[in-house]
């Protein structure tokens, strides 16, 4: 399998999504592969985590491509190992499922399947296709063999259908302790493909199980209950990720081997990002050693993570529908998952301004104690979104940022004597300013041209720079949090010999900010509303927000030119 870094620097959008995985469906429909069976496909998560961007994109395909047939699909849960699986995974996989914008023909689980499993494990001892072995997981291990070295039969490999029907119908009456004999299929030592060097079917492990309690003793592997899931469901396409191409072959042969119905597995690439991990086992790691605040952590890459932070399942659905399905899996530019949710965001977000970093700005000029309201456009991509009345007085916020008693060159913003807009309202031009005892300035005092109110000068006169502020009478205090990349590194993976990922996290991944200035309109806005703060980024109001103690999410900053100007000067 493959892995390449993403070299394609073409816009995103205009690359055909190719999809072989149509290609196929089409022409087995085409070839009556199936008779007239409706095409059913399944999404199969273990509830061992929460989904993530990657789950995405299987969800879209599952979902998406048995739409496109007028077929149908099942949520289905692999919940074959106890010992990992949680009743919370199983509600939140739904909840994002249905919030990715799809809905299943019917809800399935695995261990509903346990009691036909089990007779197929039977039937298959009967055939002399499957046997209990008393080896330790260890000797087993060694007895395997490796991709170079044949394996070897077990010394149990031979004992007769009586005595395997014996010991496995006790091992399911619980005769036996944990990890004291496995049921193998009977398949063939020497295969070159490992999978089918005889691989276990049921372990012991006297554990609860989330739905079936107690009642089992014996537990499916992985390998042996998803093939005859599928064709329990009738699912005709099995589509599931590249690594499960090698188990292919063995799901096939219990398939054959029972005499079942057919699924037809075909695999597709791993979606993965820079900067990202989507392994589950190092996500709860995460989570479990408090590297973030939990599985909704706004910095996860976890659906529940990404909506709280204000992603969108537009934005989601269009990246994963883009890159289409391949053969080979390939590193995406975070940057692409980011440019997509930007666009999304700037057609549905309404515009606010807040002031992140305050300044107070005193205009001289402006009489005492007056307010007034200038109008605003919520959102210049949507005319329909209309417009709002934006208090302004004599005191209002800057960014501290838009600021510089100094300019350097190419600093258009405010500066002494300079005349720049504040949007929508009027024309200021800096007078002075005021320091604190360490030589800060605190305060900027300007004046203003009555004549420029709404933003334009009746003489024509230009302004070079635009920029938000937020009457400080009226502003309403915020805490705004903003979101870095979780790791320095395009692949977290990546770290010398002794360390492990978590040496790539990046430490500023998170920076509160205490007293941001909002505009009033945003008192009430509740989490999952989109917002553009007008220069500054995309926002919503985070889980914890409330009335009166607001809280915000930077989704993603705005794509900054003035940054960029300044790395280009080496500053
Ligand atoms: P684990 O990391 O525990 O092996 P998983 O991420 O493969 O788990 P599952 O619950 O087994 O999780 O996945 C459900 C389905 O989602 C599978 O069909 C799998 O192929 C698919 N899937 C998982 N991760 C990705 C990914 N990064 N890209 C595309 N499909 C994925
Ligand atoms: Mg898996």
């Amino acid at each position: 399998m493959a892995t390449t870094t993403n070299a394609n620097t073409e816009a995103p959008e205009a690359r055909p999504a190719s999809n072989f995985l149509r290609d196929q469906i089409a022409h087995d429909v085409a070839t009556h592969k199936f008779g007239d069976a409706v095409i059913q496909t399944r999404f199969p998560p273990e509830p061992n985590g929460y989904l993530h961007i990657g789950h995405a994109k299987a969800i879209c395909i599952d979902f998406g491509l048995a739409d496109e047939f007028a077929g149908k699909t099942n949520l289905r849960f692999d919940d074959t190992n106890p010992e990992k699986e949680e009743q919370e995974y199983v509600d939140s996989i739904q909840a994002d499922v249905r919030w990715l914008g799809f809905d299943w023909e019917r809800l399935c689980y695995a261990s509903d399947y346990f009691p036909q499993l089990y007779q197929w494990a039977l039937q298959l001892i009967r055939d002399g296709k499957a046997y209990v072995d008393d080896l330790t997981a260890d000797e087993i291990r060694q007895y395997r063999g490796t991709l170079t070295e044949p394996g070897k039969n077990s010394p149990y490999r031979d004992r007769t259908v009586e005595e395997n029907l014996d010991l496995f119908t006790r091992m399911k009456a619980g005769e036996f302790p944990d990890g004291s004999r496995v049921l193998r299929a009977k398949i063939a030592m020497t295969s070159p493909n490992l999978n089918m060097r005889d691989p276990v079917m049921y372990r012991i492990l006297h554990a609860t199980h989330h739905r079936t309690g107690d009642e089992w003793c014996i537990y499916p592997m992985y390998d042996y209950a998803h093939g005859q899931s599928d064709s329990i469901e009738n699912v005709t396409h099995s589509m599931c990720s590249l690594e499960f191409a090698d188990h292919q072959p063995l799901y096939r042969w219990f398939i054959d081997n029972l005499g079942i119905f057919p699924s037809q597995q075909i695999e597709f690439d791993r979606l993965n990002f820079t900067y990202t991990l989507l392994s589950k086992r190092k996500l709860l790691q995460l989570v479990q050693e408090g590297r973030v605040k939990g599985w909704d952590d706004p910095r996860m890459p976890t659906l529940t993570g990404l909506r709280r932070r204000g992603f969108t399942p537009e934005a989601i659905r269009a990246v994963v529908t883009s890159l289409g399905a391949s053969r080979t899996n390939v590193v995406q530019d975070i940057e692409m998952l980011e440019h997509f949710q930007r666009d999304d965001l700037n057609h549905r977000a309404s515009r606010a301004m807040a002031v992140l970093r305050p300044l107070k700005v005193v205009i001289d000029n402006y009489p005492e104690g007056q307010e007034e309201f200038v109008e605003v456009q919520n959102n210049p991509e949507d005319p329909g979104a209309g417009t709002r009345q934006v208090p302004f007085s004599r005191e209002v916020y800057i960014e501290q940022d838009d600021f510089r008693e100094v300019p350097p060159p190419k600093y258009y913003r405010l500066s002494p004597g300079k005349e720049v807009r504040l949007r929508n309202a009027y024309f200021v031009t800096a007078q002075s300013v005021v320091k604190d005892a360490a030589g800060n300035v605190v305060e900027v005092h300007c004046s203003y041209d009555p004549a420029s109110r709404g933003g334009n000068s009746p003489d024509g006169r230009k302004v070079k720079s635009t920029m938000h502020w937020v009457s400080a009478a009226h502003a309403v205090t915020a805490e705004v949090r903003l979101y870095d990349k979780l790791f320095t590194k395009p692949d977290p993976n990546d770290y010398p010999e002794g360390g492990t990922f978590l040496d790539n996290l990046n430490p500023h991944s998170l920076e509160v900010i205490c007293d941001a200035k909002l505009e009033p309109s945003l008192a009430k806005a509740q989490p999952g509303q989109p917002f553009q703060f007008e220069r500054v980024g995309y926002f919503t109001p985070d889980l914890d927000s409330r009335e009166g103690a607001l809280v915000f999410n930077r989704t993603l900053p705005l794509k900054d030119t003035w940054a960029k100007i300044e790395k280009k000067a080496g500053a």
